[in-house]
C-alpha cells in the first residue's frame, strides 16, 4: 500500500527483481515513513524463482541485491545465513550462488544509470503515468520534509506549481487547494530534501582529503577520484544521466488541475522569452592557472559559433589577471565567483561560512560578479541564499559523481530563497572524461535532446582545465554545433536567464476566450501558449 503522494514521489514501481526493496528505499529517501504489517499472514504457494530454477533465481537475487546497493558485509551475512540454516540442499547450493555474486566484481553498467543512455520518454503516456495519474487523483498528503535545517525564507517568489506554470489569474482561486501542497513536494526535490540531512552538506570525510590534496599529483588525483566514485554506493535516485521525477510531477499536477477545473485545455506563460522552445546556457569553472590560460581558446570556439558563456573563478586560489577578464567581458562573456578555494571549507561548518562568506561577498562585489558556483559543487541550500549574489549554479539536476552527490531533478530555474538557482543539467566534462571515461559527446547529445524535448534548460558545465585543449576542445566544439542545431533555443548567459526567471515570476496572465494579456515588467518578451501545445504538459 502506498499513499498517492508517495507512489508519485518514488516514480512508480521498478520493473525487475528487487522492486519491493527499491520502492521502500526510494520512499524513505523521499521522506516517507514505511511500515511492515506483521499481523497479516501471507502464504507463498510457489517458492520464489521456482519457474527458472533455484540456482538462476538466487543468482538473479544476488544481482538485484547488488544493484539495490546492499553493503557487501550485509550480503556476506545474508548469504552465510541462507547457506547455514536448515534448508533443502538446492537452497544451500543457491545460497552459495548468492555468496559468489556478493564477492565477485560487478560488470560495468551496474552503477545506477551507468549503462545505456535512455532518456525517459516524457511525452508519451505509459502505464506508470496512468497509474500515477489515477493515484494522485485523490487528496494527497505529502509527508513533511525531514526536520533539521531551517526552511528557506520566501521573498515573494515561490516554487509552487501554479507559479512554475504561470497559469491564468482566473484559475488562481479554483486551484488554491491543488496548489497548496505542490510547493512542499517540489521543494522536496529542489532542495534535495529527499536526502537525509547529513547528505545535504559536504561530507565530513572530505576534510582529510583536502588536507593532503595539494600533495597528490593531478593525474593520480583523477585516478583516485575515479576509484572512489566507482567504490561509492550509488543511490537509485536521482537516476543518472536523466531523472524525470520532477518533470513528471509538474505534468501530473497540470493534468490533475485541468480535471479539477473541468476543462480540456488552457494557457500559460511560456518558460522562455520570445516564444522560444528551450534554453541553452554555457558555464565554466576555471580551476587552475593552466585553465585560466586556456580560457581564450574556448572563448574563440564559442564566439565563432555565436555563443557567449560564463566563467566562474575561485577568488583566492591563484593570481587572477583581471585585464584578461576585462578583455573577455568586452567580448560579452560573463564572470562569476567560484568561491575562494577548492579547500572544502566554505560550506563545511557554520563557523567557516561566517568567516569566509563576507570575503566571497567582498571580492565578488569588487569584481562585479553576480553569479556563483560553490567550489567542487559543495553546498548547503539554505546558506547560498545568504550570499550577496543574484544567481547560483552549484546544484545539478542529477550528479551522483560529485563529492556531495545529489540533484534537484530540475530542468528549469527555481528560487533558492531570493537567489535564482540555475542547476547544471549536462554531466560535467571532468566526470565523463576522467572519472567514467565515457564518450562525452554521445551522453551530452542524448541528454541535451531529452531536455530540449521537454522545453527545459540545457546548462553546460565544462572546465578549460579539462576541455580547453585537443582532443577535448574538438569534442566541445562538436557539442556546441549540435546545440546550435536545436530548433528554437534561447542561447543566454546565466545572468540573462536569472533576470528573465525573476521577471516571469512577477508576470500575470489574464485570458479572455482566446485572447490573452500578460502584465508585468518587460511583459512584451513573454508569450502565452496553449498547454496542449506545451511538451511538458502533454499527455499523449
Ligand atoms: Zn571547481
Amino acid at each position: 500500500m502506498y499513499s498517492r503522494a508517495c507512489f508519485s514521489a518514488i516514480g512508480g514501481l521498478e520493473p525487475g527483481l528487487g522492486w519491493d526493496t527499491v520502492d521502500e528505499v526510494r520512499a524513505m529517501m523521499s521522506g516517507f515513513v514505511t511500515r511492515s504489517f506483521t499481523h497479516i499472514r501471507a502464504f507463498h504457494h510457489r517458492p520464489q524463482g521456482a519457474a527458472g530454477g533455484h540456482l538462476r533465481a538466487r543468482w538473479a537475487a544476488g544481482r538485484a541485491a547488488y544493484q539495490t546497493g546492499y553493503s557487501p558485509i550485509f550480503m556476506l551475512g545474508r548469504a552465510a545465513r541462507h547457506t547455514l540454516k536448515a534448508a533443502p540442499a538446492f537452497e544451500r547450493r543457491a545460497s552459495a550462488g548468492l555468496l559468489l555474486v556478493a564477492i565477485s566484481p560487478f560488470p560495468a553498467g551496474s552503477v545506477a544509470g551507468d549503462g545505456e543512455i535512455c532518456p525517459p520518454t516524457t511525452t508519451t503516456a505509459t502505464f506508470h503515468d496512468e497509474v500515477r495519474m489515477a493515484l494522485i487523483d485523490e487528496s494527497t498528503n505529502p509527508e513533511k520534509p525531514r526536520p533539521g535545517l531551517a526552511p528557506l525564507i520566501h521573498h515573494g517568489s515561490r516554487n509552487d506549481a501554479f507559479s512554475f506554470w504561470k497559469l491564468p489569474e482566473q484559475w488562481r482561486n479554483a486551484l488554491a487547494a491543488e496548489n497548496e501542497e505542490s510547493e512542499t513536494v517540489a521543494e522536496n526535490f529542489l532542495f534535495e530534501r529527499y536526502l537525509p540531512e547529513p547528505q545535504r552538506r559536504p561530507p565530513a570525510n572530505l576534510r582529510a582529503y583536502y588536507a593532503i590534496k595539494r600533495l597528490i599529483p593531478r593525474t593520480l588525483r583523477h585516478l583516485l577520484n575515479s576509484i572512489a566514485v566507482g567504490a561509492r554506493r550509488h543511490s537509485m535516485f536521482p537516476n543518472w544521466p536523466c531523472e524525470s521525477a520532477l518533470t513528471e510531477f509538474w505534468r501530473t499536477w497540470m493534468q490533475r488541475s485541468l480535471t479539477v477545473l473541468g476543462v480540456q485545455d488552457g494557457w500559460h506563460i511560456r518558460f522562455w522569452p520570445s516564444n522560444l522552445d528551450c534554453c541553452v546556457v554555457l558555464t565554466h569553472d576555471v580551476e587552475s592557472p593552466a585553465g585560466f590560460d586556456r580560457m581564450e581558446a574556448m572563448a574563440d570556439v564559442e564566439e565563432r559559433l555565436g555563443f557567449r558563456s560564463a566563467w566562474n573563478l575561485p577568488l583566492a586560489q591563484y593570481p587572477i589577471d583581471w585585464k584578461r577578464v576585462e578583455k573577455l567581458r568586452a567580448r560579452c562573456f560573463e564572470f562569476g565567483a567560484h568561491g575562494l578555494n577548492h579547500d572544502g571549507r566554505l560550506f563545511r561548518s557554520e563557523k567557516d561560512f561566517a568567516l569566509l562568506a563576507p570575503l566571497v561577498n567582498r571580492l565578488a562585489r569588487e569584481h562585479g560578479m553576480r553569479g556563483f558556483r560553490g567550489p567542487s559543487t559543495l553546498r548547503r541550500a539554505e546558506w547560498i541564499d545568504t550570499l550577496d549574489i543574484d544567481h547560483d549554479s552549484t546544484f545539478s539536476d542529477t550528479d551522483p559523481f560529485e563529492p556531495q552527490p545529489g540533484g534537484t531533478c530540475s530542468l528549469f530555474p527555481f528560487f533558492l530563497g531570493r537567489v535564482v538557482e540555475l542547476p547544471y543539467s549536462l554531466p560535467q566534462d571532468h566526470t565523463l572524461i576522467h572519472v567514467l571515461r565515457r564518450n562525452a559527446l554521445q551522453i551530452w547529445t542524448a541528454k541535451a535532446q531529452w531536455i530540449a524535448s521537454v522545453g527545459g534548460m540545457i546548462l553546460v558545465l565544462t572546465h578549460p582545465d579539462y576541455s580547453g585543449f585537443e582532443p577535448f576542445l574538438g569534442e566541445y566544439e562538436a557539442l556546441l554545433k549540435r546545440l546550435r542545431a536545436l530548433d528554437s533555443a534561447w542561447y543566454a548567459l546565466p545572468s540573462e536567464v536569472a533576470a528573465w526567471w525573476r521577471q516571469r515570476a512577477q508576470m500575470k496572465l489574464f485570458v479572455n476566450n482566446d485572447d490573452y494579456v500578460i502584465t508585468g515588467h518587460d511583459a512584451s518578451r513573454a508569450c502565452a501558449r496553449r498547454l496542449s501545445d506545451e511538451p511538458l504538459a502533454r499527455w499523449d
